[in-house]
């Protein structure tokens, strides 16, 4: 059985007073998680112990960085390494949201060597993946978001790729309130198993699973959720109101 995944993404959001309401609201809120579900908080990185030890007495709740260097240690100066991460316990790390590609340059090559790392030092990536709105207007996303699996993803073993999370977040969805319809998303993801499976498999792909990132909320979760390759979601600013996330939360399947 796929997990089912909520995950948060604060990206560069929140101060310490502000997140430990939020995460005290969502804790708090009363509810029968199943046993496949997951709900994962990617935070910026001086509030990851923290919110870790916060979150520690709930089993199905994890805290991800939001991103780790394409390095193991050295004179990189502002960077966080996945042994870091991995020696102060954290177990899952955001890599290649479209963020960081498009402000930070980050390629798919690079995305390659970091998710080794990541997976080197036992971290569950979520790896990001998607199309931004030209590619989607001339109807060749389904080619772009193939060739960032294949430059990412194709170099792993089958033992390896079974260990990551893949989000389709179509980028212009990211931030601007215009959600994929449940069907696109479907379309989207079906495709992407597809492709894990022309290398890995049918039996792999069929484990693996793929969150949407795009605009989701407490209104539309359901809808998109329920749809058979939509695993959860990866959801930005949703994810900083308590009773949106709660709501997003309880609408995994
Ligand atoms: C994201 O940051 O991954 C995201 C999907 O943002 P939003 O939900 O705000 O569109």
């Amino acid at each position: 059985m796929r997990k089912q995944i909520a995950a948060a993404n604060w990206k560069m959001n929140l101060t310490l007073e502000q997140a430990d309401a939020l995460v005290t609201e969502i804790s708090n809120h009363n509810r029968k998680l199943g046993e496949n579900h997951v709900v994962v908080f990617a935070v910026p990185f001086p509030y990851l112990i923290w919110v870790s030890e916060k979150t520690s007495n709930m089993n199905q709740f994890h805290v991800a960085a939001q991103n780790c260097y394409t390095k193991k240690s050295g004179a990189y100066t502002g960077e966080v390494s996945a042994e870091m991460l991995n020696s102060i316990g954290i177990k899952w790390v955001v890599l290649g949201h479209s963020e960081r590609r498009e402000y930070f340059g980050e390629t798919n090559q690079m995305l390659s060597e970091k998710l080794n790392l990541a997976l080197e030092y036992h971290l569950t990536p979520i790896f990001c993946c998607g199309e931004p709105l030209p590619i989607r207007e001339a109807g060749t996303q389904n080619q772009y978001v193939e060739q960032q699996l294949r430059e990412s993803l194709f170099g792993l073993s089958a033992e390896q790729i079974q260990k990551i999370v893949i989000a389709y977040e179509p980028i212009w969805a990211i931030g601007t309130g215009k959600t994929a319809t449940s069907a696109q998303a479907q379309e989207m993801h079906a495709h992407l198993r597809k492709i894990l499976a022309s290398k890995f498999g049918d039996k792999i792909a069929d484990g693996i699973s793929i969150l949407y990132g795009g605009s989701v909320k407490a209104s539309n979760a359901k809808e998109i959720f329920s749809q058979p390759d939509v695993d959860g979601g990866l959801v930005g600013g949703a994810s900083l109101i308590a009773t949106e996330f709660n709501t997003i939360i309880d609408s995994l399947k």
